[in-house]
């Protein structure tokens, strides 16, 4: 069989990275596109293109193919991206940044007859809910009533993309992540994630010492590990499942849980001062009887997640108090 040719939009960042590195072992052809290369590895895309994908002209030179016919496949996970402090303090940039990108290469990929196109949403499509609140489904996310813009841009972008997929006949496949982490993640400078931006404040402190964090810690989340990740994009982008599809693990905690699991794999003894910070929702759950219908099972609890994250932030953390 002839190799597949992938576009990979955001091939620099924290999941598109990886989500080439997967690619290649698949027995891909890769290009990746992206602002910046990767910041913790070299790419192992077969060709990388620097491009700003907000532009027309980019979205639409990145999707012809060197052989000048289209990709059979497009990852589009290229987005103005933070974890809450970033989201709550960029709502424009997001709301901007990331609709460009979107309006661009969704148009961009149907013009040019790309087969199958994946867009990477999220989560925060859905409403807040209470702690104790059954799981949502994806039809939950309508009526719509997201807790922050993120969430908006990402319902806009998921029907712009069903409705190029509806007119020009492209496989459309829509994934809605729930909170992902791993090693080669942003882990500090404001837009890192709560698993990640925790476990840099312990390898920070001493052992015994006292970390900050925003809230009272109650805000029940579930923390998806980028390999459980790429298994559900792999598996759904060859799957006949359309419209949103959930992806992440039903393994829920509270933020001051999920400090004591980061404790634990760190072995120290760690304190909780709680701020005031940006929160986000008091919960989101949500049902994976979907993406699991087509054999996606979560591999990594979080504890074993976090035993692969933490001694990789540990690490950066060490290398930058030596260049200092
Ligand atoms: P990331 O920030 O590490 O990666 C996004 C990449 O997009 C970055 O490398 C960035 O440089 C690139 N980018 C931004 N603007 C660009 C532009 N104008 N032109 C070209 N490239 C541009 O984020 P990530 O965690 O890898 O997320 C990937 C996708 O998954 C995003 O769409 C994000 O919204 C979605 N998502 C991620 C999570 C998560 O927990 N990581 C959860 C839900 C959804």
């Amino acid at each position: 069989m002839a190799e597949k040719k992938a576009l990979v939009c955001g091939a620099g960042g924290f999941i598109g990275s990886h989500l080439v590195r997967r690619l290649k072992r698949e027995g891909h052809w890769v290009r990746g596109v992206d602002l910046k290369y990767p910041e913790f590895s070299e790419t192992e895309a077969d060709e990388f293109l620097i491009l700003d994908l907000r532009e027309q002209n980019n979205c639409e030179n990145s999707v012809i193919a060197p052989d000048g016919n289209s990709f059979d496949e497009v990852y589009q996970l290229a987005a103005d991206m933070g974890g809450m402090g970033f989201i709550d303090s960029a709502e424009c940039e997001i709301m901007r940044n990331s609709c460009l990108i979107n309006i661009h290469m969704t148009h961009a990929s149907a013009m040019r007859g790309v087969k199958r196109y994946f867009f990477s949403s999220s989560a925060c499509v859905y409403r807040d809910m209470e702690p104790d609140e059954p799981e949502l489904s994806e039809k939950d996310a309508f009526p719509a009533l997201p807790d922050n813009e993120y969430g908006w841009e990402k319902l806009y972008s998921e029907r712009m993309a069903m409705a190029y997929g509806r007119r020009f006949g492209m496989i459309v496949r829509l994934a809605r992540f729930q909170n992902t982490y791993g090693p080669e993640g942003t882990w500090q400078g404001g837009r890192e994630k709560a698993p990640a931006a925790l476990s840099r404040k312990i390898a920070e402190a001493d052992n015994g010492g006292i970390i900050e964090i925003w809230g009272d810690g109650t805000a029940m989340r579930a923390y998806t590990y980028i390999d459980d990740l790429l298994d559900g994009i792999i598996l759904l982008m060859h799957s006949d499942l359309e419209n949103g599809v959930n992806i992440g693990r039903q393994e829920y905690v509270s933020v001051n849980d999920l400090v004591k699991v980061i404790t634990d794999v760190s072995g120290k003894t760690i304190n909780i001062k709680h701020i005031d910070g940006p929160v986000g929702v008091k919960a989101r759950n949500f049902r994976v009887d979907r993406i699991g219908s087509i054999g996606w099972k979560s591999r990594f609890s979080l504890k074993e997640g976090i035993a692969q994250t933490y001694p990789w932030i540990k690490m950066q953390v060490e290398a930058s108090r030596k260049s200092e």
